[in-house]
């Protein structure tokens, strides 16, 4: 059932839970993330992350009606949502092709650029009804640099407050630990410090890069203070290892590909979505 992401976000604080928001690339994928949620009984995010090669494949228009269709064949509720972007006409394009949550990230800009574009994209965004998303310190890339472990790295508390007040976000993403991308050494996540952040707003708080990040630290994570979790690069890495798999026979023929990959995708979905613990 095609739900608005602030309604899934309003049902994991109720509950004081986390909704699992995977990253899709493909129809296989986006109908699995629906079956998967049907088969857990739990709801979840399907989200688009807007790279140009992504969108020659699947144009935002078209995956935000795909999403919508699948959405719709199942009983739990499932959102759509445009994962990472930092360009305006970009995120206008989204929103006029379907997408009633985007994320405005500007979480490279200094403070005060970033709650003005924030606050910009919030302005336009409103008046469609549509959900915004902020960042707020750096989740970095893993891969790259270890900065995210560094405590100067997380999000300030105080700035927290600066940022939810001034921009209007209905979420936002903050910096505790993790990192996008696959890590070099097992994250920390400093709980204390996202207590401190979830003490400094109202509005639902967003993790980045869970992939890597073991359960029991996700599980703290949710109980203190993180409604949304994006994944993305462990369901890439599955989807592509699947269609290696497949695809390593070329005589194989494309439709029968979704009755390989679709079970398999389906049952990681639902494996994953134990974590959440909203009972629908
Ligand atoms: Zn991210």
């Amino acid at each position: 059932m095609y739900t608005k992401v602030r309604d899934l976000l309003a049902l994991g604080k109720e509950n004081n839970a986390c909704i699992l928001a995977f990253d899709c690339a493909d129809v296989n994928m986006i109908r699995s993330v629906c079956m998967g949620a049907e088969k857990a009984k739990k709801p979840v995010i399907i989200m688009l992350h807007p790279s140009p090669t992504y969108k020659n494949i699947l144009p935002f228009g078209v995956f935000a009606q795909t999403t919508k269709y699948f959405a719709d064949s199942v009983s739990v509720p499932v959102g759509l949502h445009l994962d990472h972007c930092g360009d305006f006409d970009e995120i206008l394009t989204a929103i006029h092709e379907g997408f009633d949550s985007v994320m405005a990230d500007g979480s490279l800009l200094p403070l005060d650029e970033n709650i003005a574009f924030t606050r910009k994209v919030v302005e336009v965004a409103r008046n469609f009804g549509v959900d915004v998303e902020g960042e707020l310190g750096h989740v970095g890339v893993a891969m790259e640099s270890d900065d995210f472990s560094k405590k100067e790295f997380f999000t300030k508390p105080d700035e927290v407050t600066r940022f939810t007040e001034e921009t209007g976000v209905t979420s936002l993403a903050v910096s505790f630990g993790s990192a996008h991308g696959l890590y070099k050494f097992p994250p920390k996540l400093d709980i204390d410090h996202l207590i401190e952040l979830r003490n400094a707003t109202e509005t639902p708080l967003v993790l980045h890069g869970g992939t890597g990040i073991d359960d029991d630290q996700l599980k703290a994570a949710f109980a203190n203070g993180i409604n949304k979790i994006n994944i993305g690069t462990e369901f890439y890495m599955l989807n592509t290892r699947l269609n290696k798999e497949f695809y390593a026979d070329e005589t194989q023929a494309p439709y029968t590909f979704p009755a390989y990959i679709q079970p398999v995708l389906t049952d990681y979905i639902a494996k994953r979505l134990e974590l959440c613990t909203v009972e629908l």
